[in-house]
């Protein structure tokens, strides 16, 4: 560690002290350990979401992690506290590729070619608030990483298809895990009339896939497993379910963050295992059990760069400012859009 870090680490340490019990720090388990030793609570998005709610007594949440992360916070939490992100270009790829004007537009081709009562909207977490009201106003639900399948077979169970967004390949993997054929998972292209698909095909679907991606589970592959089992043969291959739907068959097991740490966690002494999911998870867990050979599943380093952009300088600023009684880079989401976010993420909740 640099003297500048060393530095860096006492303001914050110091500027937290100071603003004890005004301050609750929540961070993902994809941020990098610089800001994660921060961190007052520590989990995946909507965890993280629903415990800073519940710690209704703190008037500040610093959100570390991306907007859309935020966004769920700022819909949960009580009136009176205020979520920041340290730094606004903090976004996810992935839930940008899925615009509501986007959305509206493709719902409507899809609703004057099948109707659209037979058409039940589900989003992934990992989109934006606007998104997840207008699943919500029409009926629809959120998912996770962990219960879409649950989420998928609840929608099926209402209506005749699913359209899906934005991720494709959770989308696909969770159409698998219930038997879905092939032929009635089909992807709609954004930018393409119907999607890329003739009236017969979206009449035939019954999951009809937004093709969104995270280009950081994109980077793992099948051939890097084939390497690994031939270089380590007691080798346990886990993936996160962003991963595309062959990396996922030909892993050992695939599941959410929480799902992975638990995993390893649970695995006993000297196991061996290469993990398909962001570079900093894979870093903590290795440093956390020593006892165990972990790496991650691909040679390259797989990073979220824009969850990169929550530094400890932008941290210790974001301190900075509200021990001065100001409060910057606040997130809000406007009452209407969390009203309509909310019936989708309480309908998950139900499920
Ligand atoms: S890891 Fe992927 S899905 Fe998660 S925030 Fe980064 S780009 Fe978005």
């Amino acid at each position: 560690m640099t003297r500048q870090q060393e530095n860096l680490f006492e303001q914050i340490t110091a500027r937290k002290k100071e603003l004890a019990g005004k301050v609750l720090i929540l961070c993902h388990h994809y941020q990098h350990e610089d800001v994660f030793q921060f961190a007052d609570l520590t989990g995946d998005s909507l965890k993280l979401a629903r415990e800073a709610a519940e710690a209704g007594e703190y008037p500040y949440i610093i959100f570390c992690g991306v907007h859309f992360m935020a966004e769920s916070a700022d819909i949960l939490k009580a009136d009176d506290q205020a979520v920041i992100l340290p730094d606004l270009n903090a976004g996810c790829p992935m839930a940008d590729m899925a615009t509501v004007d986007q959305v509206a537009a493709a719902w409507q081709e899809l609703a004057d070619v099948c109707g659209a009562q037979r058409v039940v909207p589900v989003t992934y977490v990992n989109s934006s608030a606007r998104i997840k009201a207008f699943v919500g106003n029409l009926g629809g639900s959120v998912c996770t990483s962990s219960n879409a399948e649950r989420v998928l077979a609840w929608a099926l169970a209402r209506g005749e298809k699913v359209f899906f967004f934005p991720d494709e390949h959770l989308g696909r993997n969770s159409s698998k895990a219930l038997g879905i054929a092939d032929d009635e998972i089909v992807v709609w292209r954004r930018g393409e009339k119907l999607g890329g698909n003739s009236a017969a095909q979206l009449a035939g679907a019954k999951t009809i896939l937004w093709n969104g991606y995270c280009h950081v589970h994109q980077e793992f592959l099948v051939r890097q497993i084939r390497e690994w089992r031939k270089k380590a043969p007691d080798v346990r291959i886990i993936v996160h379910p962003e991963s595309p739907w062959e990396v996922v068959r030909a892993a050992d097991f695939y599941g959410s963050t929480e799902r992975i740490i638990d995993a390893v966690r649970q695995s006993p002494p000297g196991s061996t295992w290469a993990i398909g999911t962001e570079v900093n998870l894979v870093n903590r867990l290795k440093k956390q059990h020593g006892d165990k050979h972990i790496d991650l599943l691909a040679p390259t380093p797989c990073t979220c760069a824009t969850m990169s952009c929550i530094t400890p300088v932008n941290l210790l600023w974001v301190l900075d400012n509200l021990a001065q009684g100001k409060v910057v880079n606040q997130i809000r989401v406007d009452a209407e859009t969390a009203a309509g976010a909310k019936l989708a993420l309480d309908r998950m909740l139900e499920i």
